[in-house]
């Protein structure tokens, strides 16, 4: 009679404990989670004039931080410095993707270990198809993975896919490089090339910018859609619409060359109610 009795309550005994574990280990997990980016920090200059002036940031693996701020206050310098452009120069902190200093790292470096930039402007780069461009980098980045490059129907196979993501039209990629590409067409296109690449670290500057409505939806969506567990996306955005499609996990405020809040996606519901003034105020 008592083993009847006991059985049941042990095991109960049993499954509470192993939840109660679970729980811990995914305690454990979180705060173990790998930081893909880490910026510790990081003081740039352009033209002799300093711009980031001490940012620290970590973003770990599956995360999407926005950067918000106020115009001029250093976005698209903290953009181009993680891309490696080499009119910006670091004059102070570190810039660590996946524990290793990427700021040694020239931009072609940079891509390969896999970061992606979209730039607030894109490029245009006429006689240079989006094919030729696309087969080119993929492969590059495949030989860097110590990968063949993919057949000709494997390719057009996987632009299918990533295309449709983005509802971009597959023919485009016969067309040059954003030559005659519309605002909204350019940005869907970058989108496309990041899916293509599947980076390890996004950072998407102003992707929002000179957007339709229905654009900025299929934008917002298709950069949603490449969230995964093992990469991290940092969105540079101006406005908090964007952030209606790609909810982030945290929110940054920079302003001159500093992150001076930083909150969750509310922060971002409140900035676009109430402006950045009240942030500003208080430095
Ligand atoms: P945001 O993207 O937040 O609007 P930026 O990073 O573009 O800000 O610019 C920050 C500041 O750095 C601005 O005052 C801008 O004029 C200056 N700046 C950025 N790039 C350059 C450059 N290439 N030469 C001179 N000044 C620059
Ligand atoms: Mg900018």
């Amino acid at each position: 009679m008592g083993y009847k009795q006991v059985l049941p309550l042990e095991s109960e005994e049993r499954h509470k404990n192993e939840a109660l574990f679970a729980r811990e280990l995914e305690k454990y997990e979180e705060i173990r989670r790998p930081a893909i980016l880490e910026i510790k920090g990081l003081h740039a200059t352009v033209s002799g004039r300093e711009i980031l002036k001490g940012i620290n940031l970590s973003v770990s693996a599956g995360e999407v931080h926005a950067i918000m701020g106020p115009n001029g206050s250093g976005k698209s310098t903290l953009a181009s410095v993680l891309a490696g452009n080499p009119r910006y120069e670091v004059t102070g902190g570190q810039v660590l993707l996946d524990g290793n200093d990427l700021l040694p790292l020239n931009v072609e470096e940079r891509a390969r270990e896999g970061v992606f930039l979209g730039f607030q402007y894109p490029v245009e780069i006429p006689g240079v198809s989006m094919a030729n461009f696309m087969k080119a980098a993929m492969a590059e980045k495949r030989r860097h993975e110590g990968l063949e490059p993919l057949s000709a129907s494997e390719f057009l196979r996987l632009v299918r896919e990533k295309a449709a993501l983005v509802e971009l039209d597959p023919a485009m990629i016969s067309r040059s490089v954003n030559e005659g590409f519309s605002g909204g067409e350019k940005k869907k296109n970058e989108i496309f090339q990041m899916a293509m690449l599947s980076p390890r670290l996004a950072v998407l500057d102003e992707t929002d910018s000179g957007l339709d409505i229905d654009a900025l939806r299929v934008v917002g969506e298709g950069v949603s859609r490449l969230r995964r567990p093992d990469n991290a996306i940092v969105l540079i955005t101006h406005y908090q619409r964007l952030l209606d499609y790609i909810v982030p996990d945290f929110v940054h405020v920079l302003y001159k060359g500093r992150i001076i809040e930083s909150g969750g996606r509310d922060l971002a519901l409140k900035l676009e109610k109430e402006g950045y003034d009240w942030l500003i105020n208080r430095q």
